[in-house]
Formats: C-alpha cells, structure tokens, sequence
C-alpha cells in the first residue's frame, strides 16, 4: 500500500529533512574545528542546537567512569527540572538491560517508564522520580566497548521519536564517539611528548636537529644543562657554539652527513670551545643521517660535555711512565719511583742513592750526526747503563741526554763509586750505529738521599750539582755530592751574610729581558730579573740568592724592592710596554702583599694592566685555596698574572682551570728542542698544554727560545708570546731603553 502525500505535505518534510542536514553539519563543523579541551563546550552546544530544533525536555550524555555511569552533560527545556546533579555514579545494575542492546549497537526506546515490567524495577525507580515518561537512548561505542551513552527525555507528555530524531541523535553520537578517540589520542601524543622532554631534558647528551644549512629546528631541554638556552639555538645556525678554528672540521662533517655516510650513518669529532654559560668545554659531537625518516629532514646531531675525559686524558700524557726514546722510566716515573724508594729506606733505616749520568759532548755528536743519529745512540747509552745496573734497579732517562741510576739499600758511598765506574766502563767499546763506531763517554753525580724528608726534588738537585763538578773536572768521571756540599756551605755563608747589606744599598737591581710576540719578533714588554754584582763577593746568580732571601725571609723586602724598581723603568716607556715581575713563594704567604703592591701602582702612577705578576704553579698549588684567593686579590687590581715555569711543578692541568691566570708560561726545558746538551722538550706536551692554556683563555709564552726552529716549532703550535736569548738576554735598564727607542724607530 503506497501512502499518498500531497504537495504541501511534501514540501513540509523536505525543508525538515534540509533543516536536520543543515544542523548536523553546523554541529559537525563545531567539533571539527574546535581544539581538543573544548570537547565540553561542544557538547553543550549541540545540545543546545538539537534542543531548540527538537520538540524534547531533556537531552544528556553518560559515561562511564570507574565502573558505574555518571551524568557529565545536560540540556533542558524550560520548565524542566535539571537532573544532573542526581545522577552521579548511578549503578550500572541500573540499566543493565540497556546495555544487553548497546552491546549489539542498537538504541533503546522506553515509550512508557510507568509501564517498565518488574524485572526492570530498579531502572523504573530511578527514572519515575525524575518525571520522565518516555526517553530513548544510543550508546557511544569506541572500539566495540560501550563507554557511555546519550539520550532524550520526555518529561510533559510521554511520546514517540520520529526516524529523524532517532538519526539526529545516533549522528549526534557517532560526532561525540569520533572527538573522543581523537581526544584520546591526542592525550596519549601529549603524554609521549612529556616523557620525552623529561628524557630528553634529563640526559646527558644534548640533541639537535637541523638541516643541510645547519640551521636548527629542533633542540632538547637539555642545552640548558651546558648554559645553552634551547630558544637561542632554534632558527640559528648551530655553528656559532663552535669556536671559529673548528668550523672546518665541523662543516666538513655536516657535508659528509648530508650526504650520507659510509658507514651506519653516523661520525663522531670533538671540538673544543667555551659556552658562554659555563666555560671552557670540549663536546663529543655525533652525527646521524637518516636518510630513511624524511620526516625528520635533516641530521641528527648529539653533542655530549666530555670536558672531564679530556682533562684526565691531558694528566695522563703529563705522567707518561715510560720514555718512549730508550723504553727506560719517564722523568715522572723516576719522581714517583724515587720517593717510594725513599719512603722504604726510611722504614727500614737504610740509604737511597742516586746516580746522574750526562753523556759527555752528546751537542757535537748531534750536530755532527745528525739528530737521528743522536736518538739511536741515547737508545744504546739505555741499554748499556739497564745492563750495567744490578737489577732491581731503576733506570730513567731524565731527558736529553741525561739518565738516572736508582740504587737501594746503599751501605756506603764505595758501593756507588763502583757501580759510577762500573757505568762508565760499559762506554768503553764503541756504540755502532748504522756502521758508524761512536765512543760516548759520561759524567755522573753520585748523591745519598736525606729519606726523612723524602723528597725527590732536592736529591735530583744534588745528584745534579756534583754531575757538574765532574763536566767542570773534565768530564768522563764522577764527583760525589758530599764534596761539592763543602764548597757550597762556604759560599753560602757568604751570600747569607752580605745579602741583607746589598738589599739596604740597593745593590741588587733588575735587568730586562725582553718579550715578544712570536710571530713578528716585536718587542711587547720585558721581564726584570735580578741581578747582583757585589764588590765583596763578586757576581751572585738569582738561583743562589733567592733562595737564601727565601729562607730568611728577606724575599719580602727585596720581592717589593725589585718591584718598586721595575715600575719605575716601566713609568718611562711608552705605555704599551708590559712589565712582568717574579714573585717568590714566601711573598705570596705575606698578608700584606696586595696592599703593598696596590700602594706602588698608585705611586708610580702606572696602569696596572702594563704589570704582570709571575708566581710559580708549586707556590700557588702548596695552599690552593688561599693562593688562589690571593691571585683573586692581585687581580682585583687591574693587573695581570702570569704561571711561571709551568710544567715544572706537578699540578693538574685539570688544576689550572681555577687559577685565575692571563698569561702561562711553559718552562725552558720544554721549549728547548735542544737544551744545549742535546736533548728534546716534547713537542706533544707542548701542543697540549698550548691547547689547554687557550681553551682557558689564556695567552701561552714560551721561555728560553735560543734558535730559530724552535721559534718557528712553538709558532706552529699556536704559541703567541716569547722569550729567550734568540731575542734578547736580559739587559740593563738603559740598554732596554735604548732598545726599545730602536724598535719603535724601525716601526715608524
Ligand atoms: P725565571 O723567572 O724562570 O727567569 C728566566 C730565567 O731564564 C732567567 O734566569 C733568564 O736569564 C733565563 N733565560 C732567559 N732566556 C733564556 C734562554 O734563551 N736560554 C737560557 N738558557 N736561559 C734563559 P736568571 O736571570 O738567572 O733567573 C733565574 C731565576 O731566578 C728566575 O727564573 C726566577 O725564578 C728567579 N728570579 C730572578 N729575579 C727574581 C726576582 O726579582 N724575584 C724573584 N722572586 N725571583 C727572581
Ligand atoms: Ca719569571
Ligand atoms: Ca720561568
């Protein structure tokens, strides 16, 4: 049977069908287009939307929580009470029955809830109380499992739900079930991207991302850890955390990552550099291509502070053990061997001695030979003396072409004068290099260890002092140090005795030693250096009266002396002239330095920027914590510190990131590549304390250049201030004047 329709009839019904398209589609466009947290505020307005176009009471959502259902949204029609607030966590006992259908997706129609049968009664009860006559309900499935559902009421007159409010409310639904998964999943996006910042924010490698440009686009939390902050990264290109020199490097390895890499896709360089949050640094810098995730668009650097490794790394070259010429003991192998030889000796009351052996004219081999030549033969003076040695005992070259003999348990100088010629016999026959027989012959010092103090230094010294006695004897002997002591205890007295006079007569003044920059040769300031001519006891060398000034404490006087007199020359040159004083270790105990070095600025009127104050590493490392605070002191003065003879002591170089220093100063028997008796600095010790001083940002002077070469060598290595005899030997006041009223000439 065909239902006839008439022509108003069906006008009416397809304005109400354009109507109903119309507002699905203006409450679809408001969950589309609305964000994630306003999921409520779209749901009230469909409800409101659907309310005013529908002839119902009540429209409501439900959902389940924690196992029982809650009212979470309502709209009501005027005149109808609100019942939201008396449907929290309701039972889901309740409506079982509705949720026998939901399972299967379809809605439920409740045409009269007076009329519910008494196996429904507990539904009945709790919908009569809320005036509801008739309703119908569609549950919100996601993924097959019902989390709630929404529904009509009718409250006024219990009624029937046309087709279209049915569709209209299972449309409304399926709207509601699709921002939810989208909700849900954007939650679980939000909750990734959490965990990933606290992963990232907490590491201990900091993680880039950027494009073939090498500008970033991407950054983790965790910059902030080396004082780098994540929004300055972002849109700049990278490379400004890099310092210039290693640009190069860097930019070539950006290249190769574009590209893609050999192998697994990924390199890995170091660079040295100083973040501007926190200092000098050296970063491990990994690069990974992944050419297979183009969402990614670019390469992934990591960047990890391994700032630590790399000192300890720097310690270890410092504290090689083994000399890698002769495979004997290192210099700082025999330091630390000597002192446990000693700390033994004093347990069980017996003698250390110390042989120190010098090949005898090694220049004029080198020279004539050839430096080649000169190594094989230091190689086969190793062997000879390891072989003539008991065994047991230790054997070190100290450098150049200087060896030393550990004896333990020594019972009288006779057993060391024998195991001296015993040394000195093993020369006898020619050492063949290459075909060519070379006769060496050595000089030795012989000393015995003072084991209370056990101490390296001062035995080495002595051991030292008779070496020389036997060179100025006429070499291929021994001389024991107890011989020279004798002589030494006389001229000693001496010094003691005339030096307070020559402190009050000013007889002790400073000469001047010109330093330079390396690479010009142009003089830049000088260092002053004491000098005493006595009319007693003849000419006195610094290394004597220091350190008796030292020991009487008369270094106070005489340190401020030579400063006082060394500002007074400098307030006569042109003002881009430094002046660099020494200052012993005992004035850095005085509590009154700083004031008085304060004083003599302002009374010589000078700026204190043209000062530089040499302290020695032992000085300062002997009580850290006040020597560094003193430097902290000086410098608040304007003036400039300098680390004098560094590599000497046994400081750290980890160490010298908390000395307060501008300039260091690497020791003479480092630079020399040939100390005139032949011997090698080690270039890669240089290298590295080079690298290290400027990573610090310290300028590195080296001491004691004598030859060309070893000016073009330290130039090479990046060393930028020098000083040494191939420039000047110290000279007098007037003299440097006149040296640098030349040089300014030659300038203009
Ligand atoms: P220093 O501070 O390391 O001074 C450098 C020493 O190396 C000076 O010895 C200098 O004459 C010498 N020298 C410079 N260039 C060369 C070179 O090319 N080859 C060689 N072989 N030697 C070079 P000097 O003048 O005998 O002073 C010895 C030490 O006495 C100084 O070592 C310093 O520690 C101390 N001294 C000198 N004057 C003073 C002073 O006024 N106060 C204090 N506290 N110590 C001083
Ligand atoms: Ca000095
Ligand atoms: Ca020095």
């Amino acid at each position: 049977m065909t239902h006839e329709v008439g022509a108003g009839e069906l006008q009416t019904k397809l304005q109400l069908i354009e109507a109903t398209q119309l507002l699905v589609r203006q409450i679809v466009a408001d969950f589309v287009h609305s964000s994630v947290d306003d999921f409520d505020g779209c749901v009230d307005a469909a409800f409101a939307r659907l309310g005013a176009f529908l002839d119902v009471d009540r429209i409501y959502a439900f959902e389940v929580i924690n196992g029982a259902l809650d009212n979470t949204h309502e709209w009501c029609a005027g005149g109808v009470s609100p019942e939201i607030d008396n449907l929290q966590a309701v039972p889901l006992e309740v409506c079982s029955h509705w949720f026998t259908r939901f399972a299967l997706d379809e809605e439920v129609f409740v045409p009269d809830v007076s009329a519910l049968p008494d196996d429904r009664r507990a539904e009945r009860e709790v919908l009569e109380p809320q005036g509801i006559k008739s309703l119908l309900v569609v549950p919100l499935r996601v993924q097959s499992e019902t989390i709630g559902f929404i529904g009509f009421d009718a409250v006024r007159a219990a009624r029937e739900f046309s087709a279209i409010e049915v569709g209209l409310l299972r449309s409304l639904a399926d709207v509601i079930t699709s921002a939810i998964i989208r909700q849900r999943a954007d939650e679980q996006e939000r909750r990734a991207q959490a965990q990933l910042r606290a992963m990232t924010r907490y590491s201990a490698d900091h993680a880039l991302l950027m494009d073939a440009d090498g500008m970033v686009s991407a950054a983790s939390e965790s910059w902030s850890v080396l004082g780098v902050r994540r929004d300055d990264l972002l849109g700049r290109g990278w490379l400004d955390l890099v310092p210039v020199e290693s640009h190069e490097t860097v930019r070539a390895m950006l290249a190769a990552a574009s590209e893609g890499f050999d192998d697994h896709r990924r390199d890995t360089i170091d660079v040295a550099t100083v973040l501007e949050g926190s200092g000098p640094a050296w970063l491990e810098i990994v690069f990974h291509d992944l050419p297979d995730e183009p969402e990614i668009g670019g390469v992934v650097m990591c960047v990890r502070d391994v700032t630590n490794r790399k000192l300890a790394e720097q310690d270890r070259i410092l504290a090689v053990q083994t000399d890698a010429l002769t495979g004997l003991g290192s210099r700082a192998a025999l330091e630390a061997e000597l002192e446990a030889a000693m700390h033994r000796a004093a347990a069980s009351g017996s003698q250390v001695g110390v042989l120190f052996v010098d090949v005898d004219r090694f220049k004029l081999i080198n020279d004539s030979h050839g430096h080649a030549t000169g190594d094989l033969l230091l190689a086969k003076v190793g062997e000879r003396l390891q072989r003539a040695v008991r065994s047991g005992s230790f054997v070190a070259r100290f450098g150049g072409d200087e060896f030393v003999v550990i004896v333990e348990d020594v019972t009288s100088f006779a057993e060391l004068e024998a195991l001296a010629d015993r040394l000195q016999d093993s020369f006898r026959t020619p050492i063949d290099i290459g075909g060519l027989a070379i006769t060496v012959t050595a000089s030795i010092g012989i000393a015995t260890g003072d084991t209370v103090s056990a101490q390296a230094g001062p035995l080495l010294r002595d051991a030292d002092t008779a070496m020389y006695r036997a060179k100025d004897a006429g070499r291929d002997r021994y001389a024991l140090f107890d011989d020279c002591a004798r002589e030494e205890v006389v001229r000693r007295n001496e010094v003691m005795q005339r030096l307070p006079l020559a402190i009050e007569q000013g007889l002790i003044v400073p000469h001047l030693q010109s330093i330079v920059e390396i690479e010009t040769g142009r003089v830049v300031g000088a260092e002053a250096l004491a000098r005493w001519d006595d009319p007693v006891i003849g000419t006195v060398s610094p290394d004597e009266f220091i350190a008796v000034a030292e020991e009487t404490g008369l270094i106070v006087p005489l340190g401020l002396q030579m400063l006082d007199q060394a500002l007074a020359l400098a307030a006569g040159w042109p003002e881009r002239f430094t002046v660099s004083v020494n200052l012993s270790p005992v004035q850095l105990s005085d509590p009154d330095l700083a004031v008085a070095v304060a004083d003599l600025l302002r009374h010589h009127d000078i700026t204190p920027s043209r000062l530089y104050l040499e302290v020695t590493e032992s000085s300062v490392m002997s009580n850290l914590d006040r020597g560094i605070e003193l430097l902290h002191q000086l410098r608040s003065l304007g003036l400039l510190l300098a680390m004098d003879d560094f590599g000497t002591g046994f400081s750290s170089l980890s160490m010298l990131r908390r000395l307060p220093v501008d300039v260091l100063k690497i020791d003479r028997t480092f630079v020399s590549g040939d100390d005139g008796k032949g011997g090698k600095g080690d270039p890669r010790l240089v290298r590295a304390v080079i690298g290290l001083a400027q990573e610090f940002g310290m300028v590195t002077l080296a001491e004691g250049i004598e030859t060309e070469a070893q000016r073009k060598l330290l130039w090479r290595q990046g060393c930028k201030r020098g000083q040494g005899w191939l420039f000047g030997r110290p000279v007098t006041p007037e003299e440097f004047q006149r040296l640098i009223r030349r040089h300014d000439a030659a300038r203009a």
